[in-house]
């Protein structure tokens, strides 16, 4: 990550579909529970915020996020 917050974002960013996401829960600077109200993913783990969408698209890969 560009910067380390532990405050909760605005919105992720489902990387389902790309659209952004209102309803999640945030604990200790990451993503606990998220579900897109577009496509219907519920998996927190395909959620990004915006300076981690950032990264990946930068990045083109996964691998940054360590899982
Ligand atoms: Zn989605």
């Amino acid at each position: 990550m560009a910067r380390a917050s532990l405050s909760a974002p605005d919105y992720l960013i489902c990387c389902d579909c790309e659209s952004p996401c209102y309803v999640f829960e945030w604990q200790e600077g990451e993503v606990s529970e998220a579900i897109c109200e577009t496509c219907g993913n519920d998996d927190e783990t395909t959620f990004l915020t915006e300076d981690q969408y950032d990264a990946y698209a930068d990045s083109g890969s996964w691998n940054y996020r360590g899982r």
